[in-house]
Order: structure tokens, then sequence, then C-alpha cells
């Protein structure tokens, strides 16, 4: 009796010592474990993106824990497995991982003046998605951007022009009475900032056969988001394309 009162005991705790392991691997953003294979299979595009709304929470909520950022390096060393891929601007106000409270191995980070996508970008999404297993995209304005400010004055700098050029076609598609549709409007420039998004998404979904196809068949996730430098907070767009589990 008394063995088989030891062996109940061994095997109670080895089964909630194996739900604390599962929790903490697939909850990455309150421990200091890296995700592993497994972990990140076991990950849904809505849950991918729960995580991501979560540790926004936390960062604007000051609750940050001490994060042990050196331990997720040497368990990353071998592979990684990050849950989400975020598109953002090179805007140094936004660090896509720590505004959603994100460290080594996480999440994928392509960032550029006016987060849009060409086919370099859009290749490094598929690597990231299709080959690394990946389950959200998300693609990041944020307000007060500079690089759309440049686009909405037709900004001419060397080899920045061509680059503000990606954002004309959100400056042109926004229409109603904008006046002056200059970087002294604010209410324009974040019009242009939102609908730069909206096409950035767009373009993402018809120009990468590989995105479009997972997006479709639900394998991956894809929404808009807006970050406030003001604030912190980071507003996930209503229409977001993820699946329900
Ligand atoms: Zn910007």
């Amino acid at each position: 009796m008394k063995f088989n009162a030891t062996k109940s005991l061994i095997v109670a705790m080895a089964s909630f010592l194996m739900c604390l392991w599962t929790f903490n691997t697939v909850h990455s953003d309150d421990a200091n474990v890296a995700l592993t294979k497994e972990a990140q299979a076991a990950i849904t595009p809505a849950k991918a993106l729960e995580m991501l709304k979560q540790g926004n929470k936390r960062f604007v909520s000051s609750k940050l824990k001490k994060r042990d950022i050196l331990a997720q390096v040497k368990q990353t060393s071998k592979g990684q497995f990050p849950f989400a891929a975020i598109v953002s601007c090179l805007d140094s106000r936004i660090a896509p991982e720590r505004v959603v409270y994100q460290v080594i191995g996480d999440i994928f980070v392509a960032t550029v003046a006016g987060n849009f996508v060409n086919d370099d970008i859009l290749g490094s999404l598929e690597f990231a998605t299709k080959l690394v297993g990946s389950k959200l995209i998300v693609v990041m304005g944020h307000t007060d951007c500079g690089a759309v400010q440049g686009a909405c004055d037709k900004a001419q700098i060397g080899l920045l022009t061509a680059t503000l050029a990606n954002i004309n076609p959100a400056v042109n598609a926004v229409r109603g009475e904008y006046t002056p549709r200059t970087s002294k409007n604010d209410k324009f420039v974040q019009a242009v900032t939102e609908m730069n998004v909206k096409l950035t998404m767009q373009k993402l979904r018809d120009r990468s056969v590989v995105l479009g196809e997972m997006i479709d068949k639900g394998e991956i996730g894809l929404v808009g988001a807006m970050y406030d430098v003001s604030t912190g907070m980071v507003t996930f767009y209503e229409e977001a394309t993820t699946r329900q589990p």
C-alpha cells in the first residue's frame, strides 16, 4: 500500500511538472524559456495574436518581470522557433520585441522606414513562416511616422526618395477633405499611416503566393496594428485575418 501511495504521488507530481513545463514553454511571454518546436507547433494564429496582445498589456502596465536573456541565448543557440513575425518601421522609438514583451528567439522582426513590403521582405516572411513555422504576421505602423510625413511632403533626398516612393500608393489612396495634404496636417498623416498598413497587408497577400496560400488555409494569420509612440500601446486592427483554432 505504501509503495502504491508513493507511486501515485510520484505520478501526480510528474503530471503537475509536465503541465507546468507545457505552460511555461507555450507561454514564453511569462518565463525565461525559449519556444521549442513542439511548443511553436501548438500555437495557433489566434493564440499568437493573443500572446502579442497580452505582451503589450504587460509592457504598458510596467509589470515587467526580470528576464534572463542570456538563458534564452543559450537555449536558442541550436535553433529558433519564433511564433510571430512583425513588419515595423525603422523609427528608434519602436523596439518591436520590447513593446510586445518578447525576447531572444520569440519573434522575427523586419524593419524598414515606412513599414512597407517589397520582394526581399516578403521572401524573408516566407522564410519566417513556411520554413521556420511562425504563425502570425503583423504589419505595424506607428503614430508620428517620419517616413510617412516625408512621403506626404514628397521629400527628395538620395536613395531615400525611392524608399519613400513605396508609401506613395497610400498617400494617393487617402481621399476626403484633408487640407493641407502635407506633414503639417496630423490627421492626414495618420490617415496615410493607417492606409499604408492596409495596403501593405493587401500587397503581402497579392504578391506572395506562398503567404497568400498559407493565409487562405488558416495556417498563418495576418493582422494590422498601430503603435502609439506617446503611450506605448499597440492597437491591433479588428479585421485580423486569423481563424479561430
Ligand atoms: Zn516610421
